[in-house]
C-alpha cells in the first residue's frame, strides 16, 4: 500500500512513528518560517508540517501546492505545541521529511467545506467533489450501515436475497413505466421494473419462502424531493404467513434499525386504521411527533344560521396549545395559507381562548358565548389555546386541515428531527374511484388481497349489481409510517387464479390485456401457489429520516436532479442515428 495509516487515525500514543499519508490537500497555511497543510482522506484530516530552516527547498515545494492535489507524505508524528481539541488528530501533527504529489488539481468550482459556497446545480454537476464533503460522506456511510443492518437481521431470519430481472414487462405500481427498445425484436420494448413485486410472487410459488432484495425501482413520475426516478427498495416477500406475521417480522427489523443505529430502543409500534389516519390526522401517513388530532364538529356547529357550516358536508378543527393570543396579522397570516392552492380551503375559522379564558371568535355574530363554550369544550380547550376551524367537502378540508396541522407543528417547533414517532397504518381500503377517469385503481396494486369477508361485494359487483359500494372493500394492506413519512408498505397477496381475474376485472383489464400482461402470474397461481405477503421499503427515504434530514438525493450518491436529469454525465441524451435505425426507432418530434 501507499500509505501506512488513514488521516484520520493517529494520536498522541503514535508520536515519534515514522508515517506515510496520502490524501488530498484542503488547505494550505504559512506562519513565519512554517508551512502547515491539512492533509484529508476519507477518515478525517491531519496537519502536515514543513520547516524552513530544517529543508527549505521541500518546504518551499510545499508552499506551491494547491487546494485537492493528492499527496503522499512521509514523515515523524509530533506532539502539536499548539492542539486543536476540534479535530481527532488535533494533538499531533506529521514533520514532513518526503513529499510525492501523486496527481495535480485545477482549483475545484466550490470549497470542499461543510459549508460549502457551490450551489446545487454546480455541486451536482461535479458530483464526486461534492462526495469529497463531510456531509455527503456521512450520508452514504449511513446508507451503507443501513443496508448491513438491514442484511443481517434478514439473513438472521432465514430470508434469502435473490436478484431479478431489471429487463421485463411492465408492472403496475401507479406510475409510469420507463422503457428499453429490442433490438433483435423489433418495435417491442422490455420495461425497467416499478418494483419487483410480481417475480418475488413467483419466487413464492418457487417455494423460496423467505425473500429479500436491496433493489432498483424505476418510475416514470413527476419528482420531488422525496422521489427519484432510480431509487431503491428493501424488498420482501414470505409464504404462510398472516398479516400479523408480516408486521411483528417487519416491526422486528424496524425496531433492529433504530437500535443499531439510532441506539434507540422502541416501543411496540401504534397501530391505526386507514380510517382513523384519516378521520384524526387527515393522511394516511400521520406524523405522531405531536397531538392536534382532528375534533369534528358538525353536531355542535350546524343550525346557528352561519352558511359555511350549514352547507358543509364537514367542519373540523385543531386546538393549537399556547397561541390563544396569536394576532390579527398573524391569523391572516394563517388565512392565506389555508387559501393557498395547494392547500385549497376557501377560509379559516378560529376562536382564541384568552389566558382569562374569554373567548373571541371570528364567527362571534352567529354563535353566543354558551355555543362557542360547546364546541371549545369538545377540544378540551384550556385558556391560552387556539381553535383552528376548515369547512366544506369531507375529503377536501381533511386534506387541508392535515396541511394547517403540520404546519401549526412546524411554527411551534413539534415536529423535532431527533424525535422518531413510528406506526402502522392497516385496513387499508382495496379500490380507490376515480373521477377523472371515471373508474376504479388499485389504492396498492392489483395483487392485493381483499379482506375474505368482502369478496362477496366484489362478487355482487361483477354480477351487475350496482349498488355494490367497491370502496367499502378492505384490503389487507399496511403501511409503516415515521414522522408523517411513508416508510414503506405492503399487503397479503391473491394467490389464487379465478381471484386474481376477478380483480383485473374490477380494473378495468379485458380479458384479453389481463391474460397478455399477467397470464404468467396467473398460470403460476394454478400450480400450487402458497398463500403469501410481503412489504417493501423505500430504502433512500428511509435513510433520510433517520438522518432527520428531507431530500433523499443528499443520500444517494449519484442522484438525478428535479428534471430527471443526470447533469454530471448529461443524461438522458440523444442516441446516434445508427443505434436508432439499429432499434428501428424514428423521431418525429
Ligand atoms: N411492490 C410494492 C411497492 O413497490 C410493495 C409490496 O406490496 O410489497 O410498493
Amino acid at each position: 500500500m501507499l500509505r501506512t495509516h488513514t488521516c484520520g487515525e493517529l494520536r498522541m500514543e503514535n508520536a515519534g512513528q515514522t508515517v506515510t499519508l496520502c490524501g488530498w490537500v484542503q488547505r494550505v497555511r504559512e506562519m513565519g518560517g512554517l508551512t502547515f497543510i491539512d492533509l484529508r482522506d476519507r477518515y478525517g484530516i491531519t496537519q502536515l508540517v514543513f520547516n524552513m530552516e530544517i529543508n527549505p527547498s521541500l518546504c518551499e515545494d510545499a508552499r506551491q501546492l494547491g487546494r485537492e492535489f493528492v499527496l503522499s507524505a512521509t514523515g515523524k508524528i509530533a506532539e502539536r505545541s499548539n492542539k486543536n481539541p476540534k479535530m481527532e488528530t488535533g494533538d499531533i501533527e506529521i514533520l514532513v521529511d518526503r513529499l510525492t504529489i501523486l496527481n495535480t488539481s485545477k482549483i475545484p468550482p466550490f470549497t470542499i467545506e461543510d459549508n460549502t459556497d457551490g450551489g446545487e446545480e454546480l455541486r451536482m454537476k461535479y458530483r464526486y467533489l461534492d462526495l469529497r464533503r463531510n456531509v455527503n460522506r456521512k450520508n452514504l456511510e449511513l446508507r451503507h450501515r443501513m443496508a448491513i443492518e438491514t442484511r443481517n437481521y434478514l439473513n438472521n431470519e432465514k430470508f434469502l436475497e435473490i436478484e431479478t430481472p431489471y429487463m421485463i414487462k411492465s408492472t403496475p405500481e401507479g406510475a409510469r413505466d420507463f422503457v428499453v427498445p429490442s433490438r433483435m425484436n423489433p418495435g417491442q420494448f422490455y420495461a425497467l421494473p416499478q418494483s419487483p413485486q410480481t417475480f418475488k410472487q413467483l419466487l413464492m410459488v418457487a417455494g423460496f419462502d423467505r425473500y429479500y432484495q436491496l433493489v432498483h425501482c424505476f418510475r416514470d413520475e413527476d419528482l420531488r424531493a422525496d422521489r427519484q426516478p432510480e431509487f431503491t427498495q428493501i424488498d420482501c416477500e414470505m409464504s404462510f404467513v398472516t398479516q400479523e406475521d408480516i408486521l411483528e417480522t417487519f416491526e422486528g427489523l424496524a425496531k433492529q434499525l433504530f437500535r443499531s443505529i439510532l441506539k434507540m430502543e422502541m416501543e411496540n409500534f401504534p397501530r391505526l386504521t386507514y380510517e382513523n389516519a384519516m378521520r384524526l390526522y387527515g393522511s394516511d401517513k400521520p406524523d405522531l411527533r405531536f397531538g392536534m388530532q382532528f375534533v369534528e364538529l358538525n353536531d355542535v356547529t350546524k343550525g346557528k344560521r352561519f352558511r359555511v357550516f350549514d352547507e358543509a358536508e364537514l367542519i373540523a378543527g385543531i386546538n393549537v396549545p399556547g397561541c390563544g393570543e396569536y394576532s390579527r396579522k398573524q391569523l391572516d397570516e394563517l388565512t392565506d395559507f389555508v387559501k393557498r392552492p395547494q392547500v385549497g380551503a376557501t377560509g379559516l375559522i378560529y376562536i382564541r381562548v384568552s389566558p382569562e379564558g374569554t373567548l373571541r371568535s371570528s364567527v362571534d355574530k352567529f354563535f353566543t358565548v354558551p355555543d362557542l363554550t360547546a364546541i371549545i369544550s369538545k377540544f378540551s380547550a384550556k385558556p391560552g389555546d387556539l381553535i383552528l376551524i376548515l369547512a366544506g367537502k369531507c375529503h377536501k378540508t381533511r386534506s387541508a386541515l392535515c396541511d394547517l396541522r403540520l404546519e401549526m407543528g412546524t411554527r411551534l417547533g413539534l415536529r423535532k428531527p431527533g424525535t422518531f414517532k413510528p406506526l402502522w397504518v392497516i385496513d387499508f381500503p382495496l379500490l380507490e374511484w376515480d373521477e377523472e377517469t371515471n373508474r376504479y385503481y388499485a389504492k396498492h396494486h392489483p395483487f392485493t388481497a381483499p379482506v375474505p369477508g368482502d369478496i362477496t361485494l366484489v362478487d355482487q359487483y361483477l354480477s351487475g349489481d350496482q349498488k355494490a359500494d367497491l370502496e367499502k372493500v378492505h384490503a389487507n394492506a399496511y403501511d409503516l409510517v415515521i414522522n408523517g413519512v411513508e416508510i414503506g408498505g405492503g399487503s397479503i397477496r391473491i394467490h389464487n387464479k379465478d381471484l386474481q381475474k376477478k380483480m383485473l376485472t374490477v380494473l378495468g383489464f379485458s380479458d384479453e390485456d389481463a391474460a397478455s400482461q399477467f397470464g404468467f402470474l396467473m398460470n403460476a397461481f394454478e400450480y400450487g401457489a402458497p398463500p403469501h405477503g410481503g412489504i417493501a421499503f423505500g430504502f433512500d427515504r428511509w435513510t433520510t429520516v433517520f438522518a432527520g434530514a428531507d431530500s433523499i438525493r443528499d443520500f444517494i450518491a449519484f442522484p438525478k436532479n428535479n428534471a430527471g436529469r443526470d447533469v454530471m454525465i448529461d443524461s438522458p441524451a440523444p442516441i446516434k442515428e445508427e443505434q436508432l435505425k439499429e432499434l428501428n426507432i424514428r423521431i418525429t418530434i
